[in-house]
C-alpha cells in the first residue's frame, strides 16, 4: 500500500487573530519567568494547560485531527511570537511538528487516525528519535534497529537526544532494518510501550524550559503497521524542512527580544549627558539588528511557503521525498544561527559588565541563541549537504 494523499495546508495570511491569541497567551503564561514550564513537572505543567484551552496546542495539525491547520508559513510568526516570550517553551510546543509531518505525509489513514486523531484533540506531544552516540550526524551508521517478527516490528538500541519524549504521546524512531542493514526505517513507538526507558534528562546550557532525553528500547513491539511507507532517513529529511525551518523562526523571537531589551536598557542609561539612545553607534547597532531580523524573517517565510506549496501538490509526498532537505530551509537554519548569535554577542556588549552577569536576561537569551545553530545540524553539516545536493550538481545551483 502506497502513501495516502495529503491535503496541504492553507497558505499564509499575514497577522491573524490566532497570532493575536498567541501573544496574549504568551504574555500571560511565559513571560517574566526563566522556565515557565517549571522545568517540565508535574505534566502537564499549567502553561501547557493554557496553550491547549486557548485553543492553539498542535496548531499546524489538520482540524480533523485536532489542530488549526495552519500552514507552516503562519507558523513562523507564530513560532516568533512564543520565543519572543521563552524558545524554550517555544521549541516544546512546535517540535511535534517533525513526527506528526512525517507521520502525515508517510502513514496510513488508520495510523494518522490513531496517532494523531488523539494526540490533537488532548493537546499531547510527539518527539522524533534520529541521534545516536556512536553515529552523529552520519545517521547511515545508526545502531538502533527494527526487526520485522510475525507482524510486529521489535525494536532494540540506544537514541541519545529526544526532545519532548519523556511526555510524548507517540515517537517517531528511526532505525536501521534488522534484516538489510542498508535500509532504514521510521517507526511509529507510543510512548507506554513496554521497553521503551527514558534515561535521562540534559541538562542543556539555555532552553530550560525544553526537555531533551536520551531512550532507550529493549524488545519494543510494536505492530508493523505503524511504520512509516518510505526509506526512513529520508522521511526525517522530508519532516525536518518544517522543525529547521520552525528552529530558525526561534531566532527571530530571541533577536526581537534582545533588540527590545537594548533599547530599554538605553533608555535608563546616561552617556555624556544624554541617554544612550541618543547616541549614534548605540543608534547604529539597533539599526544593523533591525536589518538582521528583517532578512531571517524573510529567509524562513520563503523557506516556510516552498514547504507549503509543495504540501499542497497532489503528489506531495512523492515530491517531497524527491527533494529530500530544501535548500531555502537549510538556509534559513544556518542563517538564523549565525545572524541570530551575532546579534546576541553584540547586545551582551551593549549592556557592559551586566551582559556578562545573570542579573539581566541577556546571559540567559544569548545561550537560548546558540541551540539554533546545533540542533537538527551544525554548521559544518549544513555546508557539506549544501555543498553536495545544491553546489555539484550543475542543475541544481541558483
Ligand atoms: C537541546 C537539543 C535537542 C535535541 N533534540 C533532538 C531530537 O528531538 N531528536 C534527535 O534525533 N536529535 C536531537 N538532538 C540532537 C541534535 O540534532 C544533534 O546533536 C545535532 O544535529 C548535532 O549532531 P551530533 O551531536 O551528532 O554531532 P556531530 O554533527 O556529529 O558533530 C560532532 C563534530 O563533528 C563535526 N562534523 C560532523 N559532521 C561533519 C561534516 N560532515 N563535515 C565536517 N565536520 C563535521 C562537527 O562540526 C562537530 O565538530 C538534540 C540536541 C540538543 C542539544
Amino acid at each position: 500500500m502506497g502513501p495516502t494523499p495529503f491535503t496541504g495546508p492553507r497558505p499564509f495570511l499575514g497577522p491573524t487573530p490566532f497570532l493575536d491569541r498567541v501573544r496574549t497567551y504568551a504574555a500571560e503564561e511565559l513571560t517574566g519567568v526563566r522556565d515557565p514550564f517549571g522545568s517540565l513537572g508535574p505534566l502537564p505543567t499549567p502553561a501547557q494547560r493554557a496553550f491547549h484551552a486557548h485553543g492553539l496546542a498542535n496548531w499546524w495539525l489538520p482540524e480533523k485531527h485536532g489542530g488549526r491547520g495552519m500552514s507552516l508559513a503562519d507558523s513562523v510568526d507564530i513560532v516568533s511570537e512564543l520565543s519572543y516570550a521563552d524558545a524554550g517553551a517555544a521549541f516544546t510546543l512546535f517540535i511535534s511538528v517533525l513526527g506528526s509531518t512525517m507521520v502525515s505525509l508517510y502513514g496510513s489513514e488508520e495510523l494518522k487516525d490513531r496517532t494523531l486523531g488523539s494526540t490533537g484533540p488532548s493537546g499531547g506531544f510527539s518527539a522524533t528519535l534520529g541521534s545516536e552516540r556512536e553515529a552523529g550526524s552520519e545517521l547511515t551508521r545508526i545502531a538502533t534497529r527494527a526487526a520485522r517478527r510475525e507482524g510486529q516490528f521489535v525494536l532494540d538500541g540506544e537514541k541519545m537526544f529526544a526532545t519532548n519524549a519523556d511526555f510524548a504521546d507517540f515517537l517517531v524512531v528511526v532505525a536501521v532494518n534488522a534484516d538489510n542493514p542498508l535500509e532504514h526505517l521510521a517507526v511509529v513507538v507510543p510512548r507506554d510501550t513496554p521497553g521503551v526507558r527514558v534515561d535521562k534528562r540534559w541538562k542543556t546550557l539555555g532552553l530550560p524550559s525544553a526537555g531533551t532525553y536520551q531512550v532507550s528500547f529493549d524488545n519494543c513491539r510494536v505492530p508493523e503497521a505503524n511504520a512509516l511507507h518510505g526509506p526512513g532517513l529520508l522521511l526525517l529529511e522530508v519532516g525536518l524542512n518544517t522543525s529547521r525551518t520552525l528552529i530558525a523562526a526561534t531566532a527571530i523571537g530571541i533577536a526581537r527580544r534582545i533588540r527590545d531589551l537594548c533599547l530599554e536598557y538605553a533608555r535608563t542609561r546616561r552617556l555624556r549627558g544624554e541617554s544612550l539612545l541618543a547616541n549614534p553607534v548605540f543608534g547604529s547597532k539597533l539599526g544593523h539588528m533591525e536589518m538582521q531580523i528583517e532578512v531571517m524573517r524573510h529567509q524562513c517565510l520563503a523557506a516556510a511557503t516552498e514547504f507549503d506549496a509543495l504540501s499542497a501538490l497532489p503528489e506531495a509526498p512523492d515530491e517531497l521525498l524527491a527533494r529530500g532537505a530544501l535548500r531555502s530551509a537549510v538556509a534559513a537554519k544556518m542563517f538564523c544561527g549565525q545572524s541570530g548569535w551575532q546579534l546576541a554577542s553584540t547586545a551582551s556588549e551593549m549592556f557592559g559588565g551586566l551582559g556578562y552577569t545573570t542579573e539581566l536576561p541577556i546571559g540567559g537569551l544569548l545561550q537560548d541563541m546558540r541551540y539554533v545553530s546545533l540542533v537538527e545540524g551544525g554548521d559544518d553539516v549544513l555546508r557539506e549537504l549544501l555543498y553536495r545536493r545544491y553546489v555539484i550538481p550543475s542543475r541544481r545551483r541558483l
